[in-house]
């Protein structure tokens, strides 16, 4: 193993500084991982407010003068866009840069963006897998990847050495890196992402247009588990579409099967079966288990919320 004197990247530029750009700007700096980050992003107001919390180094009107000479670039925004954004940059940038996102699907974004790559670039797709229900520059920090997985998806061939590299550098900003096609990458954020957040959404949805349940009922019993899924259902309206427009077929296929799990409980009520119901409980409570013994939640009770601020 060699060991590191200077930055990993001499530039990183970050297309995008929401929730995901802005978080990674801050863990680039408490990592040392690059000697400059140059970010861009399209609207005014948000590259004076990025300009103002200052996690860049430069800010961009011009996303080509972001990535020239950059040696990593990264996109950062909602997927939806990425194939425009890929296009737009393509002339600027520099061979044997490394191109990767932090787009939520994965083969939509090798469709999308691939055709644009320059011979010479290692395009390498990834995705954090850490975020929470706040957007824009302000929502932001440096220790949201911590301990979090992020996933990687080269493809076939791919630069072994640019790969190594990446990994390098997300386990920098404090992840923990796996290697998926992307296939199976979107099949399993399907069901452990994308499908969860549709469920936040739809209950969310069906309490505000139920008629026999005022809105000033739903809002003061929240507590009752609906404002856990509230929480949820308050991630970002841009995003999340573009998830669900562009993960269709790992969806649709989730959904399937959830609808038919959904059926088998519905039927359990109906015919008094108590000991599936109890047994199925018991399994998801094992679930739980699990994923605080992995470290991916807090055993805290609430959610590790403050009992005396609910
Ligand atoms: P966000 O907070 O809404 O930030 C998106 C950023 O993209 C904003 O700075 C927005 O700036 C900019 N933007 C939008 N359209 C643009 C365009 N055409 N050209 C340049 N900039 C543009 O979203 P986010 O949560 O950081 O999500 C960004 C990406 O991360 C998405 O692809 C998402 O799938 C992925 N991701 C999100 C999470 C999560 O939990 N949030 C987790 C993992 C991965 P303006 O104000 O200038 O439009």
């Amino acid at each position: 193993m060699t060991t590191r004197t200077g930055p990993l990247f001499t530039k990183v530029a970050l297309l995008g500084v929401g929730l995901i750009g802005a978080s990674m700007a801050h863990a680039i700096r408490r990592g040392s991982l690059a000697a400059h980050i140059a970010g861009h992003t399209r609207s005014p107001v948000t590259r004076k407010r990025a300009s103002e919390i200052g996690f860049c180094h430069s800010m961009h009107e011009d996303p080509l003068e972001a990535v020239r000479d950059a040696d990593l670039v990264v996109l950062c925004t909602p997927v939806g866009v990425f194939g425009d954004v890929a296009r737009t940059i393509a002339p600027a940038l520099k061979p044997g840069a490394i191109l990767t996102d932090v787009g939520s699907v994965k083969t939509a974004v090798v469709r999308d963006v691939g055709p644009h790559v320059p011979d010479g670039v290692h395009f390498i797709p990834g995705h954090p897998i850490a975020g929470t229900e706040h957007s824009g520059p302000d929502a932001g920090f440096a220790e949201l990847f911590d301990g979090r997985w992020c996933v990687l998806t080269p493809l076939p061939g791919a630069d072994e050495a640019a790969v190594e590299r990446l990994k390098t550098f997300w386990k920098g900003c404090g992840s923990r890196v796996e290697v998926m096609d992307p296939k199976h990458h979107d099949l399993v954020l399907a069901i452990t992402s994308h499908v969860p957040h549709l469920i936040a959404y739809n209950i969310v949805g069906t309490a505000s247009d139920l008629e026999q349940v005022t809105q000033s009922e739903v809002i003061k019993f929240s507590a009752g588990g609906f404002r856990d899924f509230t929480r949820i259902a308050a991630s970002d309206p841009t995003m999340w579409r573009d998830v669900f427009l562009n993960n269709r077929e790992a969806v649709l296929e989730i959904l399937g099967r959830f609808s038919e799990d959904l059926s088998r409980l519905q039927r359990a009520i109906r015919w008094g079966e108590g000991d599936m119901l109890f047994d199925l409980f018991t399994r998801t409570r094992a679930v739980r288990r699990s994923i605080i013994d992995a470290g991916q939640d807090t055993a805290a009770a609430n959610f590790g919320r403050n009992p005396k601020k609910p």
